[in-house]
């Protein structure tokens, strides 16, 4: 699984944050900073969905690698 986050889309309200905190940052703009560019462990492959599912400008894609 990797996850992708398009930054021009992302409207800073952090709740990619507060669901995953293993996977994203927030900059000093209160923009999400995807922190795991590479293939996401499977233990986070749940808080991945999660952040994806409430992100609310549809920021966050995932993309399934089997
Ligand atoms: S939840 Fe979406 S809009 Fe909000 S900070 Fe995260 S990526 Fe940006």
């Amino acid at each position: 699984m990797r996850v992708h986050l398009d930054a021009g889309t992302c409207q800073g309200h952090n709740r990619c944050y507060a669901l995953a905190p293993e996977l994203f940052d927030v900059d000093d703009y209160g923009q999400a900073v995807l922190l795991v560019e590479d293939d996401v462990p499977s233990g986070m492959h749940d808080m991945a969905r999660l952040a994806a599912a409430n992100c609310p400008e549809y920021a966050i894609k995932i993309t399934e690698n089997g």
